[in-house]
C-alpha cells in the first residue's frame, strides 16, 4: 500500500499490513498526532523530503520522528544511531493514519496507556513499541528495551481484555 502525506510530497511504500496499530496517548504520540504500524526498516520506502525531529530531553533519544518538509505532516520515525547501536537497525515506524482505511481492513488496533508509563521522563513513540499490550503483566519499564521484533509478536499478546479502551478491528 502507498501512504501520502496532506500535499502527497512524500510517500510512503510498504508492501503488506502492519501487525496491529498502536494508537498511543503518550504525549510523544499524541503531538506528534500519528499511530504507528511497526516495519523493519528494509520494508518501507519513503520518497520525497522530510525533516527529522528527536527529543531532546534525554540524553540520547531513541526515534527521529519525521515529517513532510511541505507540509508538515507527520509520516514515519526512524531509529536514532544511539538506538541502533544498542539493538540493531530492527524497526521504524509508520504514521498509520496515512493509510487508506480500506487498506488496513482487519488490523487491530491496540491503545497502549504511554501516558500512565511510570518510567522516568517522557514516554514516546519507541516505549511504545516495547509496550506489552495493556494487559500484560509486569513493568513497562526500562524504556528501548525491546521485547519482540516485527512480525513475531505472539497470539497472545494479541488477545488483550483490559485495555482502556477496547481493541477494535479495523473494517473496510
Ligand atoms: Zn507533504
Amino acid at each position: 500500500m502507498t501512504l501520502n502525506c496532506t500535499c502527497g510530497a512524500v510517500t510512503l511504500e510498504v508492501a503488506r499490513k502492519p501487525d496491529f496499530i498502536h494508537e498511543c496517548n503518550c504525549t510523544f504520540c499524541t503531538s506528534a498526532a500519528a499511530r504507528w504500524g511497526y516495519y523493519h526498516p528494509g520494508e518501507v520506502a519513503v520518497g520525497g523530503a522530510t525533516s527529522g525531529h528527536r527529543r531532546t530531553d534525554k540524553p540520547s533519544a531513541a526515534a527521529e520522528v519525521h515529517a513532510c518538509r511541505t507540509c508538515s505532516t507527520t509520516t514515519h520515525f526512524v531509529m536514532t544511531e544511539a538506538a541502533i547501536a544498542q539493538h540493531g537497525n530492527t524497526m521504524m515506524g509508520v504514521n498509520m493514519w496515512l493509510a487508506d482505511p480500506a487498506d488496513l481492513a482487519g488490523v487491530e488496533v491496540r491503545y497502549p496507556d504511554g501516558l500512565a508509563w511510570p518510567g522516568a521522563g517522557r514516554a514516546d513513540g519507541t516505549m511504545c513499541a516495547r509496550l506489552p499490550p495493556c494487559d500484560a503483566p509486569g513493568p513497562r519499564g526500562p524504556p528501548y528495551s525491546f521485547t519482540y521484533s516485527i512480525g513475531t509478536n505472539s497470539p497472545s499478546e494479541h488477545a488483550a481484555p483490559r485495555c482502556k479502551v477496547p481493541p477494535v478491528v479495523l473494517s473496510a
